[in-house]
């Protein structure tokens, strides 16, 4: 160890004093800052200490204003930050699916900034329900006779089957017996909510009898979930929904159908985009249907269910609802976005999923040649640009097998070939981007990409090339 070296390590105060005017840091609070600081020289000492820095030179690369800003725009920024989707996955779980509408992101911003009606009924100046709020709003859409709101659509699950099914059996094909992402398994779910799982018929085939064999007055309910990000082909049946109601009218049992992801709108053809609508499943006699807020249907995070009114007011009672309830900013979104349904044609111009999905190739194809184009006059001296033709998905478990098709751009740096590297080091970019990796090339589909994302890209590899050239 150099001792010397200890005497070039500047002052917490000395540091604080260097990055003073630098305008990105001002709106961080400042012992945060400084904590920081601490800790960058805390290392710095520990580096001395153990001989990882040898001269004076070093020690002062690390205290010099560049380097120190550096650290510390990185070290203090938000954990929760923005992300470039290159994925082309539209409702992607992990990124953080569905992206508010703009009128839904206002609307929270007012819903946040004043006081509301969130519980009080401005006809009688009393106490009055949240979820009421959205409530005739989702009738008139799915045609359903009442509903209401919870936190997401697991929640919901749960409290539907835990109101309706609590210490009763409830029957399930084996064919739906299904696991999303995140650890949600229908059998699971059931078990906490308290009803019993009755599975009936095998994995890739289910007949009507099967459900009516399993009938006992220990049934509670006939229970369908959409398997919706798996698709059993080749030897396959399942009960058609209409026979199942009739088999649940006929014993005076509810259907209960968990939809996942709760489609408002019908997609064209050309999409082949298989999701049954909310409204077709109340039309065909569905008791109960369950769906997310934030897949297909574009909106906040939230668990929403319609159905009969002779249940629904079972579930609004009970006390877990109280547990599962959805906060005043989740309502002010989807209150938002459930009004641009009632125009289909404004719907899909302006609620991003929709919009994303129903980008046609043409677009698409335009738009990755106006990001190469810009790629290429940033930065050809550094990186290759190529374009192709591939695929992207709905995700959140809609339509597993349906590819949209997309326009791809290719992007090799030749600068380094570990791509796994170059991955990991986009990760750490300003904002970090996501993207795909495939027969040698990181790709970028532009389904995903927004219009602030496009003029950041560059900025992005940039980051990246600079960060290999330094490291
Ligand atoms: C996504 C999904 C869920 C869970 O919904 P969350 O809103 O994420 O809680 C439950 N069931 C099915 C079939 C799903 O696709």
């Amino acid at each position: 160890m150099n001792r010397e070296l200890f005497k070039y390590i500047p002052s917490v105060d000395v540091l604080l004093k260097l990055v003073e005017s630098e305008k990105e840091l001002t709106t961080v609070p400042r012992t945060l800052v400084k904590d920081k600081i601490d800790y960058l020289l805390n290392s710095l000492r520990q580096d001395i200490k153990n001989g990882k820095i040898k001269n004076k030179d070093q020690v002062k690369k690390v205290v010099e204003r560049d380097f120190v800003v550096n650290f510390l725009k990185k070290a203090t920024r938000p954990k929760y930050r923005r992300v470039i989707n290159g994925t082309g996955v539209v409702v992607h779980t992990n990124l953080g699916r569905s992206l508010l509408s703009q009128e839904a992101v206002e609307a929270v911003v007012k819903g946040c900034s004043y006081y509301t009606n969130l519980e009080f009924s401005l006809e009688t100046g009393k106490r009055g329900s949240r979820y009421s709020l959205v409530e005739d709003l989702l009738l008139e859409l799915t045609g359903a006779e009442a509903g209401l709101v919870v936190n997401n659509n697991a929640g919901a699950v749960l409290i539907v089957l835990n109101t309706l099914a609590k210490d009763k059996e409830v029957i399930v094909s084996r064919g739906e017996l299904i696991e999303i992402g995140g650890s949600f398994r229908i059998p699971d779910v059931m078990k906490s909510s308290g009803a019993i799982l009755r599975e009936v018929g095998a994995t890739n085939r289910t007949h009507l009898y099967d459900y009516e064999q399993a009938i006992s007055p220990n049934t509670a309910a006939l229970f369908k979930a959409h398997t919706s990000n798996y698709k059993i082909i080749g030897f396959h049946k399942e009960v058609p929904l209409q026979d199942l109601v009739m088999l649940g009218n006929r014993y005076n049992l509810p259907i209960i159908e968990d939809l996942g992801s709760g489609n408002f709108y019908d997609f064209p053809d050309w999409l082949n985009i298989e999701e049954p609508t909310v409204a077709d499943r109340i039309k065909k006699g569905v008791s109960v249907v369950s769906f997310s807020g934030d897949k297909l249907l574009g909106g906040p995070q939230a668990g929403i269910i319609v159905g009969k009114k002779q249940y629904i007011d079972k579930i609004k009672k009970n006390p877990l609802n109280r547990a599962l309830r959805i906060d005043k900013m989740t309502l002010a979104a989807l209150e938002a976005t459930l009004r641009l349904y009632k125009d289909k044609a404004q719907a899909k111009n302006k609620i991003p999923t929709l919009k994303l999905i129903l980008t046609p190739p043409s677009t698409l194809k335009a738009k990755a040649k106006r990001l190469v184009k810009r790629l290429k006059q940033d930065l050809r001296e550094i990186y290759s640009f190529t374009i192709k033709k591939g695929n992207s998905r709905v995700g959140g478990g809609a339509s597993p097998e349906k590819d949209l098709p997309t326009y791809l751009v290719l992007i090799k740096p030749n600068f380094m070939d570990n791509l796994d590297r170059f991955r990991s080091i986009l990760l750490d970019t300003d904002p970090p981007m996501v993207g795909i990796i495939e027969d040698d090339y990181f790709m970028l589909d532009v389904r995903t990409l927004l219009k602030d994302d496009l003029s950041v890209i560059p900025e992005v590899l940039r980051q990246a090339y600079n960060y290999v050239k330094e490291n």
